[in-house]
């Protein structure tokens, strides 16, 4: 695996020179976004920005309030009257300029982002500014594709269906990819004709706020997109608690969407969607067409962005009888790995995104020890006199379905190994969590793959790669890993509604 050299859009490369010089760039304090400018807040709390490269404080933010929120919940809804009656081609006109500008300072958010939470620049690059440009243009161009219908009623009366914008969209996002994942809700909901208020997570928020100025100066009009930040249970409580919010889309933790669900309750029964975490399965068998491949592949599905996806192969299951070698390459591959500067461009893995989570994973591996787990490779820190954040990739063997780190989402560059021995054995260990976000399958067996996905239960189940995606599936999980689609044309649908014109002839 290679931490990237990835192409600009342009088709130059990305320089080192380049990135040092961005990196060296002073961060002025930020405010929130609101109603197409900056806004201090009501109260002035800030909160420190640390960057997990080195530990240093980069900015501060401000802290939101629940009046900070009602601000911009208010610029949202007076600017929705406006936006959802703006025709379809012309908010497809805008928010291409703006996809445009986001590709034109894909660089500069790129190192912002890395700077803000430590995922590797190559990875940062694409994942972020250029997929995010790459979402926001794909739900311009489909919003003016989309019609209503006629429904088949008799001859007496004409029943019309349309799809109407919802209106005010909150939207609330995790700090391991904050632009990518904001995009694939904050794109569909403009689109669709509404208006959104952003709550980005407190320890990465700098991309977000980055992303709202650069649709301003695209042409988006005031109000349209706003951004307060703050901590989750002050200014994302208040956003969840908010009586004219109509949507809150989430990508996050378990323990959070339960809470929003919680609030759309004590408050107006707004629509919650809620993207969550995963325990993915992994499935290696004995048939796979190339075994080296499949330990490159698996070893890049768990450990990029240090663990930090939440569509990690965090359980790898691997056919007893090819065990041996498998896991053979596998530690081979892993050994490789650079783990470093996430602004070096020969780093393969940057740093865990904050102090907080590394010492969760580093308790995670604590506890696989107490309970019998068999450490191959890693499980400390690196780095340390850096400042910063990094972990050592981490590989347990011998790890049984009651282990909790085979039930619990680490979110860091831990692995857990299971052998099975056949396909029924697979199927019950795959299926042997509360998750089901995504899967994976390595065989030569089209019978075995096809099988495989359908026994499977979650959201993705991919064959013979790990991870590779598109904007044009859906995303989103099974059963604890929550529910609504992000991505595809599928995500439009969730940010209108369905109103009936029933007339009578
Ligand atoms: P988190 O749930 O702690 O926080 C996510 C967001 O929710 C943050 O912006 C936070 O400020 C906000 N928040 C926290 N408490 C809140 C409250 N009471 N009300 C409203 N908002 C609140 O998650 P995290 O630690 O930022 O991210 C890691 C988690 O995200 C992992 O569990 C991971 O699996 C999950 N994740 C899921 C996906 C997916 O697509 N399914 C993608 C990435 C991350």
């Amino acid at each position: 695996m290679s931490g990237g050299h990835p192409s600009r859009p342009d088709g130059a490369r990305m320089q080192q020179a380049q990135i040092d010089q961005l990196r060296r760039v002073a961060i002025p304090e930020q405010s929130h976004f609101v109603a197409g400018r900056a806004f201090a807040g009501t109260d002035g709390g800030r909160l420190d920005v640390i960057s997990p490269i080195d530990g240093q404080l980069l900015t501060t933010i401000a802290d939101g309030s629940a009046a900070d929120v009602d601000a911009a919940v208010g610029a949202a809804r007076q600017a929705f009257a406006a936006w959802s009656a703006t025709a379809p081609a012309e908010r497809k006109r805008v928010l291409l300029r703006f996809a445009d500008l986001v590709e034109q300072n894909a660089l500069e958010l790129a190192v912002l982002g890395v700077r803000d939470n430590g995922t590797e620049i190559g990875m940062a690059y694409r994942a972020e500014p250029l997929s995010s440009a790459g979402t926001i243009r794909y739900y311009a161009e489909a919003v003016d594709k989309v019609y209503g219908e006629i429904a088949p009623t008799g001859h007496g009366t004409l029943g019309l269906v349309h799809r109407e914008p919802l209106g005010v969209v909150g939207v609330i996002v995790p700090w391991n990819f904050p632009l990518m994942i904001g995009a694939w809700k904050i794109a569909p909901a403009l689109a669709a004709g509404n208006t959104v208020v952003v709550k980005p997570p407190e320890i990465a928020s700098l991309t977000l706020l980055r992303l709202a100025a650069l649709a301003s100066e695209a042409g988006l009009p005031d109000g349209v997109l706003n951004v307060i930040t703050g901590r989750g249970g002050c200014a994302g409580e208040a956003l969840a608690l908010h009586m004219d919010v109509d949507v809150i889309a989430f990508t996050g933790s378990g323990a959070v969407g339960r809470r929003l669900l919680e609030s759309s309750a004590r408050s107006n029964l707004k629509r919650v969607y809620l993207e969550l975490g995963g325990k993915s399965p992994n499935v290696v068998f004995a048939d796979a067409p190339d075994i080296r491949q499949a330990a490159k592949v698996s070893v890049n599905g768990i450990f990029r962005n240090s663990g930090q996806v939440c569509v990690a192969g965090s359980r790898l299951l691997v056919q007893a009888s090819v065990y041996d070698r498998f896991m053979a390459e596998m530690l081979e591959v892993t050994a490789r790995l650079k783990v470093g500067d996430p602004l070096d461009l020969t780093s393969d893995i940057g740093a865990v995104s904050s102090a907080a989570q590394l010492h969760k994973n580093l308790d995670a591996v604590a506890l696989a020890e107490r309970e019998g787990a068999v450490r191959l490779t890693g499980g400390e820190q690196l780095h340390k006199d850096s400042g910063g954040t990094y972990m050592a990739p981490t590989v347990f063997a011998e790890v049984t379905p009651d282990m909790t780190l085979a039930r619990e989402e680490v979110f860091g560059p831990v692995l857990a190994v299971t052998r099975f021995d056949d396909e029924a054995d697979a199927v019950r260990l795959a299926n042997a969590t509360t998750y089901g976000l995504a899967a994976a399958v390595w065989t030569g067996n089209l019978s075995t793959a096809h099988r495989m996905v359908r026994a499977i239960k979650a959201g993705v189940v991919h064959v013979n790669t790990y991870g590779g995606t598109d904007i044009t599936v859906p995303l989103g999980g099974f059963r604890q890993s929550g529910f609504g689609r992000d991505k595809s044309l599928h995500a439009l649908a969730e940010y209108t509604d369905l109103k009936t014109a029933w007339i009578a002839l």
